[in-house]
């Protein structure tokens, strides 16, 4: 593709080579000369990721890299557990892969550096009269792009930079740890205020002995998580070892305007998060593939972003709002009820396939209060 500057291909700066830089720069090399700056000298460490995604979405991964190098575990549902310890096994329509986030980063950026210029230990820091101000190894320097990308991550700078607005911060604690698991195939995930300020506490196998224990939160994640591991009554029964890694991390909330002029921001930088979940690998993805194909025009990005995955944002913002609403002792009585429903229509990328349960939930329900308090999260 030629542009009116100089005759040349539009060149595009990459700020950051997590998950979201390698794969813009994968999609859009035919298009642009792609560059990606990477202020860290590796990438995937340290670990912000419980690496657990749909299968839809490591098929995917696996048209970019060999990401079977990277996968440690598949699992075939997952265990919804109420405060007092009732729970429901939940098999959805697509079951689930858990991954080594340091091992994809690595295979994503090995295959985005074939097509693109890679940069590590260069930080984007400011943009002056049209060119980029960057420091590499060798001290600062200034270049000109047509388009800048921000897949730089929840404390983004280009977004800071440019003005976006920013999306609210949860707040994560995970120990990848040695724990005796329910059944190394099924995911377990901890409702209730008692366990999170709004959101959830998890438990993703590795195999039997070991797991990503993990609390986001909006505030005291580690006080939840102690919590979840000393008091809860399935969990604290377990037999448990030692702590093999501590991650702390930040996931956005909230899905913020990611389009201005030639800047866009791709990834956490954005908030392109499942709301209900915090799991960014789809949602980056899908933003990745859809910008390339839109690419130059940034406005059709964003419409075409919007219109396909828009109703994917609200339904899940609408259940993460009954993490909130909901009050400990509510979680036992919806665990009863949603045992009755069928889940096999259900996809974890797309919380819209849940509302299809709804009517048929809201009918065997029969608890005004608890009624009361879904009708306000959903409207
Ligand atoms: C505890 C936890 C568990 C999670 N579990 C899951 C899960 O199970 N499944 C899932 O799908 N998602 C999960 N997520 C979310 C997922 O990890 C993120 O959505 C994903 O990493 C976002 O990728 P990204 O490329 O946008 O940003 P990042 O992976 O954060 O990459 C940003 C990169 O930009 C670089 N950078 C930053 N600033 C600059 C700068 N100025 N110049 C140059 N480089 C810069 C950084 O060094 C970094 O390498 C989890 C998040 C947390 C915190």
């Amino acid at each position: 593709m030629r542009n009116a500057w100089n005759g040349d291909r539009y060149r595009v700066l990459v700020v950051g080579a997590g998950p979201s830089g390698s794969l813009i720069a994968l999609n859009l090399h035919e298009k642009a000369e792609v560059t990606i700056v990477e202020s860290k000298s590796s990438v995937g460490f340290p670990v912000r990721c419980a690496g657990l995604v749909s299968r839809d979405c490591y098929n995917a991964f696996q048209n970019y890299c060999n990401a079977r190098k990277s996968k440690l575990n598949e699992v075939r549902g997952a265990f919804f557990f109420s405060p007092s310890g009732r729970y429901l096994e939940v098999k959805g329509k697509s079951d689930a892969v858990v991954l080594e986030r340091k091992i994809l980063d690595r295979l994503l950026l090995e295959e985005a550096s074939k097509n693109a210029e890679v940069r590590i230990r260069t930080s984007f820091l400011d943009f002056h009269g049209e060119k980029v101000l960057m420091r590499g190894s060798s001290g600062m320097y200034t270049e000109r792009y047509h388009f800048i990308i921000g897949s730089d991550g929840v404390e983004s700078r280009v977004a800071k930079i440019f003005g976006f607005e920013r999306p609210e911060l949860f707040l994560a604690i995970q120990y990848t740890m040695e724990i005796e698991v329910i059944d190394e195939r099924m995911v377990e995930l901890y409702f209730g205020k008692s366990y999170s300020d709004g959101f959830f506490a998890y438990i993703i196998p590795i195999d039997d002995m070991t797991a990503r224990v993990g609390v986001l939160s909006r505030k005291m994640p580690f006080m939840y998580l102690k919590r979840l591991l000393e008091k809860h009554p399935s969990v604290s029964r377990r037999k448990r070892r030692s702590i093999i890694e501590v991650n702390l991390g930040a996931v956005p909330m909230g899905l913020v305007d990611f389009v201005k002029g030639n800047v866009a921001l791709v990834g956490d930088s954005a908030g392109m998060v499942k709301p209900y979940t915090g799991g960014g690998l789809y949602y980056l993805l899908k933003a990745s593939e859809i910008l390339s194909k839109e690419f130059p025009n940034l406005q059709n990005f964003k419409k075409s972003y919007l219109k396909e995955m828009g109703k994917e944002y609200r339904a899940g913002e609408k259940i993460r709002r009954l993490y909130e609403i909901l009050d400990d002792e509510d979680y036992d009585f919806l665990i009863d009820i949603a045992s009755n429903l069928n889940f096999s229509e259900v996809h974890m990328d797309k919380p819209s396939t849940a509302f299809k349960l709804l009517p048929a939930f809201l009918k065997m329900l029969k608890n005004f209060r608890i009624t009361k308090k879904i009708v306000r999260a959903l409207l």
